[in-house]
C-alpha cells in the first residue's frame, strides 16, 4: 500500500474506517446472541443481561486503597438502594446461570475478600441498616487473632446467623493457587470448607481465589472439591455467557473521588457485552 501517496487518509479517517468494519461485523452478532442470552437469564433485554459482582476488602478509616472509608461504603449502599438495584445472594446467582431462575432487575452482589476486622465493626451494621446481604471470603488459618485485624469466628458466627451475611472460603492459607500442588491445593480447598462448616454449622459452596490467580486445572479440582463456584478478581460483570467457576467482579478501591469511581466501575459494561458479544 503507497501510504505517502494517500493525503486523505489520515489517522482519524482510518480509526472511523476500522470502526465501522468492526460495528458491521459485530452487530449483527449482537442481535443474534442478546436475546438468546436474555432468554437464558429471564431478564428483559432492554435491562441488560448483567450481575454486578462488587468486591471490596476494607471498610475503615484509612487512606490506603483496600481501605474504603465507611461513610463511602454507607453513600454507595444508599446509592443502590436508591436505584433500583436488587442485592442478591451467590446461591441465587447460582440458580440464574446454572439452572436459568429469574432473577430481580439490577441484580448486585457484595463481596469482602479476606475477612478482615473491620467487616463486622464497620460494614456489617450498615449492611443491617439496608438489610443487604453480603458474602466475606475468609481466609481459615487468619482467624482468632492468628493475625491480628482479621474477624473471629464468634463474630463470623454472629454474621452468619443474621442471615444476612454469608460466610465462604478464600482458602486456609492465602497461598496464589497457581503456585501450589496438587496436594496443598487439595488441601487449602477441602479444609477450608470443612473448617467454616463445622464452626458455623452451614454448608459452603463458593470460595474466592486468592489474589486472584486460577487456571482451568485449579477449577477443576474447585469443582471437585463441591464448591459450586469460585470469583475471581477479572473485571467485568457476570452474565449467561460466564464460567462459574471463573466469575467476574468490580473491585472497589478507595481513590481521590471513591464515590465517582465507584459510581463509573458499576455503570460500566464494556463495548462487547454492549454487543452481546460471548466473552468466553
Ligand atoms: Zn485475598
Amino acid at each position: 500500500m503507497r501510504k505517502d501517496k494517500r493525503r486523505h487518509a489520515s489517522p482519524a479517517s482510518w480509526g472511523k474506517r476500522i470502526l465501522l468494519i468492526t460495528l458491521a461485523v459485530l452487530l449483527p452478532l449482537g442481535w443474534f446472541l442478546t436475546p438468546r442470552l436474555a432468554a437464558r437469564m429471564g431478564l428483559d433485554e432492554a435491562n441488560g443481561v448483567k450481575i454486578v459482582v462488587l468486591n471490596y476488602h476494607k471498610i475503615e478509616n484509612l487512606h490506603n486503597s483496600l481501605s474504603v472509608l465507611p461513610e463511602d461504603f454507607d453513600r454507595q449502599m444508599r446509592y443502590l438502594q436508591d436505584n433500583g438495584f436488587h442485592v442478591i445472594s451467590p446461591a441465587e446467582l447460582h440458580a440464574a446461570l446454572a439452572e436459568g431462575a429469574e432473577l430481580p432487575e439490577n441484580p448486585v452482589l457484595i463481596t469482602f475478600d479476606d475477612g478482615y476486622q473491620d467487616n463486622y465493626k464497620n460494614a456489617y451494621p450498615i449492611l443491617q441498616k439496608y438489610g443487604f446481604r453480603a458474602t466475606i471470603f475468609v481466609v481459615t488459618s487468619f482467624l482468632d487473632q492468628a493475625l491480628p485485624g482479621y474477624l473471629t469466628w464468634a463474630q463470623a458466627a454472629e454474621m452468619e446467623a443474621s442471615g444476612l451475611i454469608d460466610i465462604e472460603s478464600h482458602t486456609v492459607t492465602h497461598g496464589s493457587m497457581t503456585e501450589l500442588s496438587d496436594e496443598q491445593l487439595r488441601y487449602e480447598l477441602a479444609e477450608s470448607k470443612r473448617d467454616i462448616e463445622k464452626r458455623l454449622g452451614k454448608q459452603v459452596e463458593f470460595i474466592a481465589y486468592p489474589t486472584g490467580t486460577y487456571n482451568l486445572h485449579i477449577a477443576s479440582l474447585v469443582k471437585e472439591a463441591g464448591y459450586k463456584g469460585a470469583f475471581t478478581i477479572k473485571y467485568g460483570n457476570v452474565d449467561a455467557a460466564s464460567n462459574l467457576y471463573a466469575l467476574e467482579r468490580v473491585p472497589i478501591f478507595h481513590t481521590a473521588n471513591t464515590y465517582r469511581s465507584f459510581l463509573e466501575r458499576l455503570q460500566y459494561v464494556p463495548v462487547f457485552e454492549q454487543l452481546g458479544w460471548n466473552k468466553s
